[in-house]
This record gives C-alpha cells, sequence and structure tokens, in this order.
C-alpha cells in the first residue's frame, strides 16, 4: 500500500534529530518526497560551555532553522520551553501540544526518543519520549483533548531512536546515500558542535587523557572529529545488517488491523 505519510519529529533539543535520524529523514524526503515536520520542545539555552544561555537560544535557533532548510524539513517548530526543565512542565501539558501539531498536520509517523530505551540520563529526551507516545497513541481519541481546533487523527507508525537501544530495536534504516547530508546537518549546529568537542575537552582533562588532537582545537579540526565519529557510529550500527551506514530504530505500529486480520496491512517504508 504506497501512500504518501507525513512525519513528525519530536525532539527536546536542536541537534537531537541530526545525531539520531537525519540520515533517515533525508531519506523520507529525497526518496519519498514526505513532509517531514520537526518539533523542538526547548531553547537549548544549556547547551554550551561558552555562550550564555540566552545567547546560545538565539544561536541554536538560527542553526537549527539553517539544518531544517539543508534537509528540506516542511516546518521547524521551536516550542521554546527552557532547556533542562521539561520534567516542570506537566506531562498532559506536554501532550496536549504535540497531540495538537499531530493533528494539525495529519501525521501519519511519529519519530521521537524511545520511551522505554534504558540508561537515558538527560530529562528532557525522557519527558519529550513519553509525552510523544501518549500523544501519538491516543491522537484518534476524541475525547482526548476534544477542544483541539483539528480533528482527531490515528498515528499508525513510530520510529524510535536512542542511545542506547533496546534488544528489540530491531529496524535499521541504510543511510549510505544520506550520511553526508546527515553530517552537513549536523555540522550547522556550530554552537552545538563546540558543546560537543568541549565535554570531550573536559573529559580528557579530568581523566588525565592527553590527546595531541585537543591541543589546537579549530573548527576545522572539531568537524574533522565529529565527522569521524559520526561515520564511525553509523557503520557500526549498519555492521549488523551488512550495510555501511545506518541508523537503528525500535519500530512500532499503533493500532490493531494487523493482528486482527494476521497481515502487514503497514509497513515500515526504508527498510
Ligand atoms: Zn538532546
Amino acid at each position: 500500500m504506497n501512500r504518501e505519510k507525513t512525519v513528525l519529529v519530536v525532539v527536546a533539543h536542536a541537534d537531537d534529530m541530526e545525531f539520531m535520524a537525519a540520515g533517515t529523514v533525508a531519506r523520507f524526503i529525497d526518496e519519498r518526497h514526505y513532509p517531514v515536520y520537526e518539533y523542538i520542545l526547548t531553547d537549548n539555552s544549556k547547551g554550551s560551555y561558552r555562550l550564555s544561555g540566552p545567547e546560545l537560544a538565539e544561536v541554536s535557533a538560527r542553526e537549527a532553522v539553517e539544518a531544517g532548510q539543508l534537509l528540506g524539513l516542511q516546518e521547524l517548530r521551536l516550542e521554546g520551553y527552557p532547556d533542562g526543565e521539561l520534567n516542570l512542565v506537566s506531562p498532559n501539558t506536554l501532550r496536549d501540544k504535540i497531540m495538537a501539531f499531530i493533528r494539525e498536520i495529519k501525521a501519519d509517523i511519529v519519530m521521537s526518543w524511545d520511551p522505554f530505551a534504558p540508561y537515558e540520563d538527560h530529562p528532557d529526551h525522557r519527558a519529550v519520549a513519553m509525552a510523544t507516545l501518549e500523544a501519538a497513541a491516543f491522537s484518534g481519541n476524541p475525547l482526548f483533548h476534544p477542544e483541539h481546533l483539528y480533528e482527531p487523527h490515528f498515528v499508525a507508525e513510530a520510529y524510535w531512536f536512542a542511545k542506547v537501544p533496546t534488544n528489540d530495536a530491531d529496524c535499521y534504516v541504510d543511510i549510505e546515500a544520506a550520511i553526508d547530508k546527515k553530517i552537513h546537518a549536523l555540522l550547522l549546529h556550530e554552537c552545538q558542535m563546540d558543546l560537543t568537542v568541549d565535554a570531550l575537552l573536559q573529559e580528557a582533562r579530568t581523566i588525565g587523557a592527553d590527546l595531541p588532537i585537543f591541543n589546537d582545537l579549530t573548527p576545522e579540526v572539531r568537524n574533522q572529529l565529529i565527522e569521524a565519529g559520526i561515520r564511525n557510529f553509523c557503520a557500526e550500527t549498519a555492521q549488523a545488517k551488512g550495510l555501511a551506514f545506518a541508523e537503528r530504530f525500535r519500530y512500532e505500529k499503533f493500532g490493531m488491523l494487523d493482528k486482527l486480520f494476521g497481515m502487514d496491512l503497514v509497513q515500515p517504508d526504508l527498510v
């Protein structure tokens, strides 16, 4: 059953999608011509060792827009909750906002952090994951948020990503054709790439690791380091399937028709 699907990626921070799923998103857009929307819930204002919170929020939003344009997103929406404090927003409020977005665009697929992946240390990732699951699972129910301006809408599929995937995360998307674009989009988040290397540098100093690459960390060296890291990570992920580069997800179908009729009425697109 080939039909156009609308995709909503819900994340906490500006670079979450690029790190975890931008190769798959690029393939949805470039090969399937699916409209992909991204919803970033925080203002990213804690993601730097160099800039103040307000400075950072501004720079980060600008870079997110550039990366979204490169990937060809239909729309990027920034909610702007304070970074690191999504736990202070009531779970029902988050669910409400995500559900309204799902209904507005009639999302067929949601992508987010896996609500059931272990060892996730970031409170924002845990909050956005559970709120997205609940919003997607109940978006079709008219008695959930009847005040929304949009009709109830059934979400069919989810792609959950995680730093430590669960054992049943067996959806490997081949991103060989999209790895360059993924890296390019990621590197557009310059303030977040600074954060990444600043954290590595701090770690190296603390544990007494003498790594010469950190002695002269120009933006070029920073980008080379990150590119190599992403290529290694995606190549390692791909090994299990004999691919060159992959992104890994726990793929979930909502609804019961497949089970009821013993058929695969809904299928993942890119595997
Ligand atoms: Zn994040």
